[in-house]
């Protein structure tokens, strides 16, 4: 069992459902100590484009006020921290610290669902064979991690490229070791803790991949689970809170027992 999860969405980013109560609940129910929230950031973009799968700007006061007063009732019972998933949008980023700046935030996580940017950008998750791809997501979660903003990186795993060579064999694809090689590095360098995401287990996805952990393994990176909650149900979830310990294991991994968060803001100074 886990005893700490920074991975919690709400329903404010369309994708997700439960009322923030229902998240502070069901975590003292499966036991946590920590719940933090970090839900899909609400990002100023510029060009009028408005996403869909992410809270306004406008909503920020209502998320964190939500989460300070839950945060106060349930004090006895859990430790709730307040934080937001983010991509890193070098056009975008530093608009986004100044706004998020003015609201009492914990923590944030990188999870680099887009390449440059969400309007004109591909989606990483995306099936593809094309090495460009590849490396542009691996240069564009060293370069999010280098901000210093960030606390972990969520779902490394996440870029959709295959494991194995092309040639009817099984033999690990040199590209994608080489690359996810790079990117555990980096994250060693700046001591960026690694996710093994179960969000990727309910919804049979490319991720958690054995062989980038068995990568993160072989580098000695510092990882831990995050259940990327969208429903609150998920992290009740022990069947693959398993899944995750056991994969670690397969991998030559050591999971974290706690986390130490790091002000987004301190970055700006
Ligand atoms: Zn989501
Ligand atoms: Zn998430």
């Amino acid at each position: 069992m886990i005893a700490e999860n920074y991975h919690t969405h709400t329903y404010r980013c369309h994708h997700a459902s439960g009322e923030d109560r229902d998240y502070v609940e069901a975590a003292i129910k499966a036991g946590f100590r920590v719940l933090g929230f970090s839900d899909h950031v609400p990002y100023p973009f510029d060009d009028g484009y408005c996403s869909s799968i992410r809270m306004s700007l406008a909503e920020t006061e209502g998320y964190v006020q939500s989460l300070l007063d839950l945060r106060q009732e349930y004090r006895r019972d859990i430790d709730i921290k307040i934080g937001f998933e983010a991509e890193y949008f070098p056009k975008h980023f530093s608009k986004l610290l100044k706004h998020l700046s003015d609201y009492p935030i914990d923590y944030l996580i990188l999870g680099q669902h887009f390449s440059m940017d969400e309007s004109s950008g591909i989606y990483f998750g995306r099936a593809t064979t094309d090495p460009a791809i590849l490396t542009a997501y691996v240069d564009q979660v060293i370069e999010g991690m280098e901000t210093g903003a960030f606390t972990y990186l969520a779902h490394p795993d996440l870029i959709n490229f295959p494991h194995v060579e092309d040639d009817g064999t099984t033999r690990p694809n040199t590209r994608y070791l080489s690359e996810m090689r790079r990117l555990c590095e980096a994250a060693k360098r700046l001591s960026m803790p690694l996710e093994i995401n179960l969000c990727g287990y309910c919804d049979r996805r490319n991720y958690p991949s054995d062989l980038f952990f068995s990568i993160a393994g072989e580098i000695g990176n510092d990882v831990l689970i995050g259940c990327d909650a969208h429903h609150p149900k998920q992290l009740l979830d022990a069947y693959s809170i398993h899944g995750a310990e056991q994969l670690a294991k397969r991998c030559g991994v050591s999971l974290m027992d706690h986390l130490t968060l790091r002000s987004p803001f301190e970055a700006m100074k």
